[in-house]
């Protein structure tokens, strides 16, 4: 893969998923800064606890476990943690520090609630793949979703279309956010279970205007 961006233009790989969710719910997180405590809320239903996990086995003689990883990729332009990484032994993979064989890495990610009805979490998985194809210099053909609802795996492949889709979101974010551009609400059913509801204002704000824009008008 080439080295597409440097590190000051990276932008963070969890928003991948907001981006996937809505643009606009994206940028006024990453473009306009305006709501840190939405950005917990939203951060929040990410769940980041293992014991509920029954297939994650700690790190044994067929399984190593590495936990809150650092991921970088210069060919997306993104950085972050992904929240666990199982690399499995076989015949083929990497070579780990400390140990002999061959390990093939394994993306695991922890949300909170349940499968959702579009690809955000799958294109962040993905993403984080990604990360680690590039860190690793190796090949990863799927890993997996652990809802806490549930309390199930969700096996997720990353197909030649899934990794089209998160080259596509990270180059139109790159684009938005050089540009300082914020995209305009278009109001959908899913705007009713969005955290920056009340900030958004899809129904009411004019769609060539910022909310900043709007906002300054208002309290003038
Ligand atoms: S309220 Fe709707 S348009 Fe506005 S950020 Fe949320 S999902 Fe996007």
């Amino acid at each position: 893969m080439k080295n597409l961006y440097n590190e000051d233009e990276f932008l963070l790989i969890s928003g991948i998923q907001h981006f996937a969710f809505c643009s606009r719910q994206w940028a006024l997180i990453h473009v306009e800064q305006l709501w840190a405590e939405n950005v917990k809320t939203i951060e929040g239903q990410h769940l980041h606890n293992r014991v509920d996990d029954p297939f994650l086995k700690d790190s044994g003689n067929q399984i190593e476990v590495w936990r809150s990883v650092s991921l970088i990729s210069y060919s997306l332009g993104l950085t972050g943690r992904g929240d666990v990484v199982e690399f499995k032994t076989g015949d083929s993979g990497i070579e780990l520090p400390g140990k002999t064989g061959w390990w093939t890495p394994f993306p695991v990610e922890y949300k909170r609630g349940k499968p959702k009805p579009d690809e955000r979490d799958e294109v962040q998985l993905c993403a984080q793949a990604i990360c680690m194809e590039e860190m690793f210099e190796t090949t990863i053909e799927e890993g997996a979703m652990f809802y806490g609802e549930t309390r199930r795996r969700a096996i997720i492949s990353f197909t030649k279309e899934l990794r089209q889709q998160v080259v596509d979101y990270t180059e139109e974010m790159h684009r938005l956010f050089k540009l300082a551009i914020t995209p305009p609400p278009v109001y959908k059913p899913h705007c009713k279970s969005c955290s920056l509801f009340d900030v958004c204002l899809p129904k009411s704000i004019n769609r060539n205007r910022t909310v900043i824009s709007y906002l300054k008008r208002e309290l003038q």
